[in-house]
């Protein structure tokens, strides 16, 4: 899979050349780039954002760099790309779509700042490959490159090949719409706190059963909003 990034703190990514997401890059199962929104600007000041039309409060960015940026990072793409715009307004990114866009071949992150991009460009976006506006939840970030960094390690680890044992993938949190049954490691005491019997019994249909029970007392618990979901998938 290949990545790009466009932010105007391409450092932000320094971080994704560890664990996971490094080796993924030394094995080549990644290509990762993050670029400079500014050196798509052509003035002194390398300008990236004006004023809004219409009045209010904070800069928007500019359309041009954006353009001159998708134009280039797209020029020789093999395949078309998908272009993520990470935003407050966009679809919320989940589980289910990480997997989808882990069997893409070419992504491309623009990372907002200020207001936000203006609007022009995901239209004009939308010429080069397949737009998403996608949220990481109802909450406002100062910018895009959390948010790209929290999806990009979502959707590289579903990668083959990136997480050593593709079990581990399997029983984990929204996988199949519940969450995931707690977990204990030695010792079988600690501090006064057993472990659950079960677990010790060696009974792996035992096991098996009170673990899915968990899932799903956890997520009535804690995400009722997913119960119906993840009931009508049984
Ligand atoms: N004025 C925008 C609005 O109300 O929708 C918010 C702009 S925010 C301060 C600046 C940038 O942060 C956005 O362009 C987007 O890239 C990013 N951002 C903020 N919150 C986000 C979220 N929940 N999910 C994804 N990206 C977010």
């Amino acid at each position: 899979m290949r990545i790009d990034i466009v932010s105007i703190f391409p450092s932000y990514f320094d971080g994704l050349t560890l664990s996971l997401l490094g080796r993924a890059q030394d094995s080549g199962l990644l290509q990762l780039r993050t670029h400079d929104l500014r050196d798509w600007t052509h003035d002194r000041h390398r300008t990236v954002d004006d004023t809004p039309y219409g009045g209010g409060a904070g800069m928007v960015m500019k359309p041009e760099p954006w353009a001159q940026a998708l134009d280039a990072l797209t020029a020789n793409a093999e395949q078309h790309p998908t272009i993520i715009f990470p935003s407050p307004a966009g679809e919320v990114f989940t589980q289910e779509k990480a997997r989808e866009l882990a069997s893409t071949q070419h992504l491309i992150f623009g990372c907002g700042r200020y207001e936000g991009i203006d609007e022009r460009v995901f239209d004009y976006a939308s010429s080069l490959g397949s737009v998403r506006l996608m949220s990481l939840g109802d909450y406002v970030l100062n910018g895009g490159e959390v948010a790209s960094m929290a999806m990009i390690e979502a959707i590289v680890r579903l990668i083959p090949g990136v997480v050593g044992n593709p079990d581990s993938l399997v029983e984990e949190s929204h996988e199949d719409g519940l969450l995931e049954y707690p977990s204990y490691t030695k010792p079988s005491t600690w501090r006064d706190r057993p472990v659950p019997e079960v677990l010790l019994s060696g009974n792996h249909a035992a096991i098996a059963a009170w673990r899915r029970e968990q899932q799903w007392e956890r997520t009535r618990t804690r995400r009722p909003d997913l119960i119906d979901g993840a009931a009508s998938d049984q």
